[in-house]
């Protein structure tokens, strides 16, 4: 189990006592991306920033390497380098300027890098994350989009490259803390599947757990893109409001940890205190608990196999008066249901899943699409694809492609 974890312990990290260590931040200017800056910035006799990178926010990218003088900086939209090498020159910065993909990847790959955060949204962090893990970086995994479309070239990349690979995913991150910590640390020591009754997956139900489902199709993306509990970026936000992100999730914890599906429960649990838990057959329940900031589990990664402070507040006990947990209702998260399905099904099915929930996931931010419509176009998408098992990169590329345009083409017709 872990197979990607197991091998840690052998492997030689920079950490605590040990040398520095150099970053990469793949999407520095996302959420994750930012709380990952705010938790390296509380520990600069640590960590080295190496290279940051960017989409289209050019502003936020040039402020952040006027604070940190990464050695790379990357900017993914070409229209913007022009300028952006301007204001380097201008401010007499040294960071070198790359662009596109091939930045990504230089960046993901180089051996200088001791670790790499993948935090880029959707299948556009696809290539760089597997430039890392492939190049047998630790891996800080937030992009999950990128291991539901690979997961098992991803996974047999980490195993021939020793690469670590740490789950940032709060959920995830849960379950890693909450597994068998004998078989994170001992690579001849696999945990026994039959010491796990199940694997609790723990979500809040995002912001629409207990709206008429009458009101669905009237959702605006405002509403959809105001989480209860988590501050994050827009594309998570709405999954989280389909609950399309615990369907992505649920196929994530099968290839971070090796299970079935079946060994893996959904449950909701609208405070997001617990993260998520494992029932040993004993009658056991472990459970990783703490305040819902994305930088606990970034900081958990950051310095594992140690700890250190990730600067977020303690729990407050006396405040928190109750703690509840319900089944999800399937009618009101179809995803679910699907998802589940999907993780069963070839690869393709988890290819086309990721691919047609982006487009119109994207498509409905653009007020294109109405929100119940988001499934409805996840769901044709996966009836129109026949199934494949495309094991390389490429034929990844090609069946992701395939859905887009499927899905682009459904939506232009409802
Ligand atoms: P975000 O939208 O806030 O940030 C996305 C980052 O990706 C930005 O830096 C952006 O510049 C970059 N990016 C987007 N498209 C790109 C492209 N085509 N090429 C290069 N860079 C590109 O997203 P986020 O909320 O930080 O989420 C990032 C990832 O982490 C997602 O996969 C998400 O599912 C996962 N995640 C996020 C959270 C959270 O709390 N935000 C929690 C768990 C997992
Ligand atoms: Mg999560």
């Amino acid at each position: 189990m872990v197979h990607s974890i197991d091998q840690q312990a052998s492997k030689k990290l920079p950490s605590y006592s040990d040398q520095r260590a150099s970053v990469s931040i793949l999407g520095s200017t996302g959420s994750i991306g930012q709380s990952t800056l705010a938790v390296l910035a509380a520990h600069p006799e640590r960590y080295d920033l190496y290279a940051l990178s960017a989409n289209t926010r050019v502003d936020l990218l040039l402020e952040q390497c006027l604070t940190w003088h990464p050695n790379y900086a990357v900017i993914n939209d070409s229209s913007k380098a022009d300028w952006l090498a301007i204001e380097f020159k201008k401010a007499g910065l040294s960071t070198e300027l790359l662009v596109g993909e091939v930045g990504l990847d230089a960046i993901a790959s180089d051996d200088q890098v001791d670790i790499v955060m993948a935090a880029i949204v959707g299948a556009a962090g696809l290539q760089s994350t597997l430039a890392a893990v492939t190049t047998g970086k630790k891996v800080l995994l937030a992009n999950k989009e990128s291991l539901v479309m690979a997961g098992p070239l991803f996974m047999t990349a980490v195993k021939s490259s020793n690469a670590v690979l740490l789950p940032i995913d709060s959920e995830h991150n849960a379950i890693f803390q909450c597994l068998p910590q004998s078989s994170l640390s001992d690579s001849t020591k696999k945990t026994a599947f039959t010491e796990i009754k199940k694997i609790l997956l723990t979500g809040s139900g995002g912001p629409f757990r207990t709206l008429p489902i009458r009101e669905f199709s009237e959702v605006t993306p405002e509403q959809a893109c105001s989480h209860p509990n988590w501050s994050m970026g827009r594309k998570i936000s709405v999954d989280s409001a389909t609950m399309m992100n615990k369907g992505l999730e649920l196929i994530e914890a099968c290839y971070l940890f090796d299970c079935k599906p079946s060994l893996i429960e959904i449950l909701l649990h609208p405070q997001s205190i617990i993260h998520s838990m494992v029932e040993y057959v004993d009658g056991s329940v472990l459970a990783q608990l703490g305040q819902p900031d994305m930088r606990i589990p970034i900081a958990h990664a950051l310095a594992w196999p140690q700890r250190m402070s990730s600067g977020v507040q303690s729990l407050d006990w006396q405040a928190l008066n109750a703690l509840s947990f319900e089944s999800p209702d399937l009618q009101r998260f179809p995803s679910l249901a699907i998802a589940r399905q999907v993780a069963n099904d070839a690869i393709s099915s988890s290819i086309i899943f990721n691919a047609a929930n982006e487009v119109a996931v994207q498509s409905f931010l653009d007020n294109r699409l109405s929100f119940t419509d988001i499934i409805t176009v996840v769901e044709e998408s996966l009836a129109k694809i026949p199934s494949s098992e495309p094991s390389s990169l490429i034929d990844i590329k090609t069946v992701d492609e395939e859905a887009r345009r499927i899905a682009g083409s459904i939506i232009a017709c409802l």
